[in-house]
């Protein structure tokens, strides 16, 4: 299918973007890399009067460790991120994550905000943002702020972003030698988005952990932590935390699985994940 005919605008900077988007209709989309909005007009499940290319604006895309965090810009590329050194060093769940993201033609051209911005439940991202407690940078016709990734996430596709908002960063604590990560997925073939997925975070304490951060995609609206797991896997008893999953999480059945089939995955994952985090890391 084709696209339902709109008209293109090319931001000179963020302040133009944020004033293109102040039509009195609020039918104007921002475009980024363009892999999932593009295929939402294509099948005609959004049909935008405008759309607002962010890909000429300055200062946008870039990885930068600043205060104990690493911040990365709207536009940087999937493929930018999953070759960074800082990335690597700095943010290893994002990096265990990238591989999955769809293809490598998708991380050439696809961002990191779009996909923070887009917040499709099974994405890796969304997970990785809350997993690590980061946040994330906004601007909007009242100046910019600050959202943390546990209020960020509001409903299905549905962020604290309004209507004339751009996601311009998000940030996460940088790690440091006390820092765990685990990531583990189950999707039908490699770079399809995942059935189920978990993105971890935890800090080594002794021979235990501490500050453990479990979040699950792909078993609800939004990505979910699994508070009552991350309590027992911090105790250090893996079964309980399988268990306790029970109560943590109530996946719907949808097109790719069955409810209970989900629930089960996740407790697959969380014994993979789970001995990612106990054992040392580079
Ligand atoms: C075949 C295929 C497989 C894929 N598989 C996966 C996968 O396994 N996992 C996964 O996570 N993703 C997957 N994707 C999606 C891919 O990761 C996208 O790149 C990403 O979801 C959106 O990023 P984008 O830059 O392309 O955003 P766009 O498609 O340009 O935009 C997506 C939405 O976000 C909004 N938006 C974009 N940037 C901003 C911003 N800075 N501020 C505010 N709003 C903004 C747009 O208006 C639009 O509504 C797949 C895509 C394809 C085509």
């Amino acid at each position: 299918m084709k696209p339902a005919p709109f008209a293109y605008a090319k931001a000179k900077s963020l302040d133009h973007a944020i004033e293109l988007l102040a039509r009195p209709d609020g039918d104007a989309r921002l475009l980024a890399g363009g892999q999932s909005l593009i295929a939402t007009l294509n099948m005609r499940l959004s049909a935008p009067k405008l759309l607002i290319d962010l890909n000429g604006i300055g200062g946008l895309a870039g990885i930068a460790v600043k205060n104990g965090m690493i911040e990365i810009g709207a536009l940087t590329r999937h493929a930018e991120a999953e070759r960074s050194a800082d990335i690597a060093r700095h943010a290893p769940l994002i990096a265990l994550a990238m591989p999955h993201i769809g293809h490598a033609a998708i991380r050439n051209r696809g961002t990191l905000g779009g996909s923070i911005a887009f917040a499709d439940p099974a994405a890796e991202l969304p997970a990785c943002l809350l997993a690590l407690g980061g946040e994330v940078e906004i601007a909007g016709p009242k100046g910019r702020r600050t959202v943390k990734s546990n209020d960020f996430f509001k409903g299905l596709f549905e962020t604290a972003l309004g209507p004339r908002d751009v996601l311009t960063a998000i940030r996460v604590p940088a790690a440091t030698k006390d820092t765990r990560v685990g990531f583990a997925e189950f999707a039908r073939r490699h770079g399809d988005y995942a059935m189920v997925g978990l993105a971890a975070s935890a800090k080594a304490n002794g021979k235990g952990l501490i500050d453990v951060r479990l979040a699950y995609f792909g078993v609800g609206n939004i990505p979910l932590r699994a508070k009552k797991a991350e309590a027992a896997l911090a105790g250090g008893n893996v079964d309980d935390a399988v268990k306790a999953l029970a109560s943590d999480l109530d996946p719907s059945d949808d097109v790719q699985a069955t409810g209970a089939t989900k629930k089960h995955l996740a407790g697959v994952l969380l014994r993979r994940v789970a001995k990612q985090l106990m054992e040392p890391q580079p």
